[in-house]
């Protein structure tokens, strides 16, 4: 389809994620714990969109932020390392911004890195001066080499990036890295960050004027409620007015405490969502300094 192929307005959302890979089922899960179900199609290619009028497109990681930019979906999860890249190629030809990150979603976490052979000592960027660097993210590398006022050869890879040097099509390389372990089995070594990269939900720079508008911010919302609610959870207890102070200092990663009407005299019913771990050495600490009936209760879902 060529991108003028695209309606200009439509009444229900696509949604760009990747078919098969470390951003899949993630993605997928995602969208579930936001109440999106689909009907699977044969091709697997489109899945229409059952509970609500937003489907999903399974497609590469790599056209994803195309995609978005063409209008043939509105959403998309991607790797940052992807979307950067490919608006840092759309700058260098002089493009404007087609897309932008909308959510970090917490999974899908590696870095792009610098990674050198075993035997050398790293001593920082001057070391790269004409030097080859064999890498997938050219875009990112090139940005990143001018800030550090060094020129160096950079030379494009699809894939493996990891064997260019005992290839010798490349010096060193800059690849993602998460373990660090396909580097060793290389006899490589990272020494330089480029970017934190996580998944992200993609979208257009520009606003929705149809049906698409209200679909985009519902998702948004549910989005946002499901990232906080990702490792929260709900802290009912008792306790006395005097511990309050002490109990609200042991819980940093918690909202303010909310008092519960009712009881009158005695302790006062408390509960707050925490954000954070709640161990049972923690419970414990709660516990000695005065809170009682300590309750930790699993939250499904929030609107707050
Ligand atoms: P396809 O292009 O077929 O969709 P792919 O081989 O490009 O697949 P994956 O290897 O599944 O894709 O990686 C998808 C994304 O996962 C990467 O772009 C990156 O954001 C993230 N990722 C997390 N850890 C790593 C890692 N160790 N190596 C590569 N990518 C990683
Ligand atoms: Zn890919």
């Amino acid at each position: 389809m060529s991108p003028r192929a695209v309606p200009a307005t439509r009444d229900r959302l696509r949604i760009a994620i990747q078919k098969s890979g470390r951003l899949a089922e993630p993605a997928r899960a995602l969208l579930a714990a936001c109440g999106l179900s689909w009907r699977e199609s044969r091709d697997k290619l489109f899945c229409y969109g059952e509970s609500l009028p937003i489907d999903l497109l399974l497609v590469r990681d790599d056209d994803i932020p195309g995609l978005i930019a063409d209008g043939v979906c509105d959403f998309g999860v991607v790797g940052r390392n992807e979307l950067d890249e490919q608006a840092g190629e759309r700058a260098r030809a002089g493009l404007a911004p087609a897309y932008q990150a909308l959510r970090p979603l917490g999974f899908g976490q590696c870095r792009l890195m610098l990674a050198v052979p075993d035997h050398w000592e790293w001593q920082g960027a001057g070391q790269l001066q004409g030097l080859r660097i064999a890498t997938s993210y050219p875009a990112i590398l090139s940005n990143w080499l001018e800030r550090q006022g060094v020129e160096a050869g950079v030379v494009e890879l699809s894939g493996s990036v990891e064997i260019a040097p005992r290839l010798g099509t490349a010096d060193l390389i800059c690849d993602l890295v998460s373990s660090g372990a396909t580097l060793a089995a290389n006899q490589l070594k990272p020494v330089e960050t480029l970017l934190d990269s996580e998944a992200v939900l993609a979208g257009p720079v520009r606003e929705f004027d149809d049906e698409r508008a209200g679909l985009a911010s519902m998702l948004l919302r549910r989005v946002d409620g499901v990232l906080k609610l990702k490792d929260s959870k709900l802290l009912m207890f008792r306790a006395n007015r005097d511990t309050v102070a002490e109990l609200s200092r042991l819980l940093p990663d918690a909202e303010p405490l909310v008092q519960l009407p009712g009881s009158g005299e005695g302790p006062l019913s408390l509960q707050t969502m925490c954000h954070g771990a709640i161990t049972w050495q923690r419970l414990e600490e709660l516990e000695r300094a005065g809170a009682q009936g300590l309750m930790v209760l699993s939250v499904e879902r929030s609107l707050a």
